[in-house]
Formats: C-alpha cells, structure tokens, sequence
C-alpha cells in the first residue's frame, strides 16, 4: 500500500497526484471500491475512480513500462533528436564527459567490466549491420598507413616471434577446416609465387649457396 502523508485542515485529495493526502479525522468523502492492480495483480483499495495499480512501486512500473513503450515506438525519431543534439553540442558534451572520466579514472574500466557482454552483443550487431562499411573503411585506412602497419607488425614479429609463429599456427590449424578460406589461401600464395618468381628463386639460390658453403668449411 502506497505510504500516506497525514495532514490536517485539507481535503481528501480526489486528484491522486503525487504523495496521498491523509486525514484520520475526516471522513471518507468517496468509495472507489477495489480492483487487481495491473502489475502485480493484487487486490487493492482504490483512491481514485480510475486507479490502476496498488502503490508506489507498481506505478513506478507502469510508467516505466509506458515509456519503455513509446522508445521502442519512436525510436527513430529519439535517435535522431539524440543524434542532432549531439552534432550541436559535441564540444561542450565531450569537454564534460573528459571531466568526468578524469574525475573518475577507474569508471570507464568499471563499466566495460560490467558490461562486457552487453558491448559485446553490441559491437557484433553493428559490425554486422554495417560490414561493407567497415571494410571500406579498414581497406582505406590500411592503404594509406601501410608501412606504419608493416613497419609495426615486423616490430611485433621481432619482439616476440614464438608467439607470432604460435598464433598464426593456431589461426591457420582452426582455418584450414573452411575449404573457402583455403582455396582463397593457396589462390593468394600462387599469386604471390608466380609475381615473385625471380626474387624467390634469388633468395633459394642463395640459400642453397649458403648452405653448400657451410658444409665445405
Ligand atoms: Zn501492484
């Protein structure tokens, strides 16, 4: 039962907006009978001709549902008002969301922990939704820092080559299963042979010279 605020000298609130106005000594002015709250379905002593639920609780539900509702309803509308204030006021949310984030270092942390799931269903969903997209954009971005990549991952392979050789193991093991993937593969690979065939067959040569000459030393 919704919790009543007791005052004296008022009229029994008809209106139930907010807190309920309560007076043991005045006599009850209406009877509105009961009914089975809309939420929880219990029976309640209603204070109004048209109440729905038992109390606080159950209203708060109710209203939580309704607007709940109506998201779902406009959502694309919402979207785009969020999505427009955002463009007007990208400086003036950014600079407060870095104060935040400064005021509270571990809370971006604490949430991606929390919610790890959640982003992660989210990130697949848009990945999915917008994959070509994506791809466009990784082609480009790939195209235009190509020796900063390169540059990085030879750093990689050089820090920590077992580790490289292992993952790239383990990805080709899991890979080799998908007959696509290793048409696409042993396509690439005789590309790469057939446009490399004199800088390939160099770098045999010398080897086999190499080896030859270590074993007449
Ligand atoms: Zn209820």
């Amino acid at each position: 039962m919704e919790k009543r605020m007791n005052v004296s000298n008022t009229t029994l609130s008809y209106n139930r907006k907010g807190t309920i106005k309560f007076d043991a000594k005045q006599a009850i002015r209406h009877k509105f009978g009961k009914a089975h709250c809309t939420i929880c379905d219990e029976v309640f002593t209603k204070l109004s001709h048209n109440a729905k639920v038992c109390g606080t609780k159950c209203k708060r539900e109710r209203k939580s549902a309704y607007h709940k509702a109506y998201y779902e309803k406009n959502r694309e509308k919402a979207n785009a008002y969020a999505k427009a204030y955002h463009e007007k006021n990208r400086e003036k949310l950014n600079a407060q969301s870095k104060a935040y984030h400064e005021k509270n270092p571990g809370y971006k942390k604490a949430y991606r922990e929390k919610n790890r799931e959640k982003i992660k269903a989210s990130q697949r969903a848009y990945r999915e939704k917008n994959r070509d997209k994506i791809n466009a954009q990784r082609r480009v971005h790939r195209k235009k820092n190509r020796d900063k990549i390169n540059r990085r991952r030879r750093a990689d392979y050089v820090a920590n080559p077992e580790k490289k050789k292992a993952a790239a193991r383990a990805y080709s093991e899991k890979m080799r299963k998908n007959p696509e993937w290793v048409k696409k593969v042993n396509a690439r690979n005789r590309k790469y042979r057939e446009d490399n065939r004199e800088k390939l067959n160099a770098k045999e040569r010398a080897r086999y010279h190499a080896k030859k000459k270590k074993e007449s030393e």
